[in-house]
């Protein structure tokens, strides 16, 4: 049940008929595990938290550091050198008291993910290196874990959903396979503007809103956005046959 407090924090959200107070609920009840709190699991934490998603596991290793600033908006100059999912939970709090949220100042690795991946109902990527990207899609597949993956460099970015409760959606390394791996671009190589992350967090926000509200979300479908021009561009992809991770 929502609580009166909530019926008036959330009202302009229950109005949207395909939300109402069962949606509302359904946030609330949600578990979701966000891993990678800097450009993108910013605005993701903080729109999932404002949306009243009740259960946050926040999963970062690293400090916050001045060159961050320009894009990772939870963080302030006083802010430097702290954990990034310390901080953030923090912050978050503050927002939006009655969420319960868990940090994990950490990396993650095989072992935490063999631990949290089965507490929650949603894991979002918004990591930055490849290694991780394939540990958290591997991961998601053994434990059966609904995935919103979120990239961006410079001014171009990308999502996908991949549900592996669907027999026929494609993984990540169906993607990007680990002999064909994706250049290893991330914003310290090739640089990133912050409002390009907004748009990508925002979106793999609405996939997660849309996914735990019984919205249906569209697995095999590789979204990008290219800022320069204003478009956005989906394709359509296949689960591979030899995917040592899908289909093995
Ligand atoms: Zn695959």
């Amino acid at each position: 049940m929502l609580s009166n407090q909530e019926k008036l924090r959330f009202s302009r959200q229950t109005l949207l008929k395909s939300i109402g107070e069962p949606g509302q609920q359904a946030l609330k009840n949600a578990k979701v595990l966000i891993v990678g709190i800097g450009g993108l699991g910013n605005p993701v934490s903080l729109y999932l938290n404002a949306a009243g998603v009740g259960n946050i596991y926040l999963a970062d290793g690293d400090s916050i550091d001045i060159s961050n600033l320009h894009r990772q908006i939870l963080f302030n100059e006083t802010d430097i050198g702290e954990n990034k999912a310390d901080t953030s939970a923090e912050k978050l709090q503050q927002l939006n008291s009655d969420t319960n949220i868990e940090v994990l100042d950490e990396m993650l690795d095989e072992e935490l993910a063999d631990y949290y991946f089965p507490l929650v109902d949603l894991v979002l990527d918004c990591t930055d290196n490849i290694n991780t990207r394939y540990l958290i899609n591997r991961k998601c597949l053994e434990h059966k874990k609904p995935l919103v993956i979120g990239a961006a460099t410079g001014f171009d970015g990308q999502h996908m959903f991949i549900n592996p409760n669907i027999p026929d959606s494609a993984c990540y390394q169906c993607l990007f396979p680990a002999s064909k791996k994706a250049p290893e671009n991330n914003c310290q190589t090739l640089g990133i503007l912050g409002p390009v992350l907004a748009i990508i967090g925002g979106m793999q926000a609405l996939q997660a809103i849309k996914f735990l509200t019984g919205h249906s979300v569209a697995t095999n479908q590789l979204n990008i956005f290219d800022g320069l021009n204003n478009s956005w561009q989906q394709f359509s992809l296949k689960k591979q046959a030899n995917c040592p991770i899908c289909s093995g």
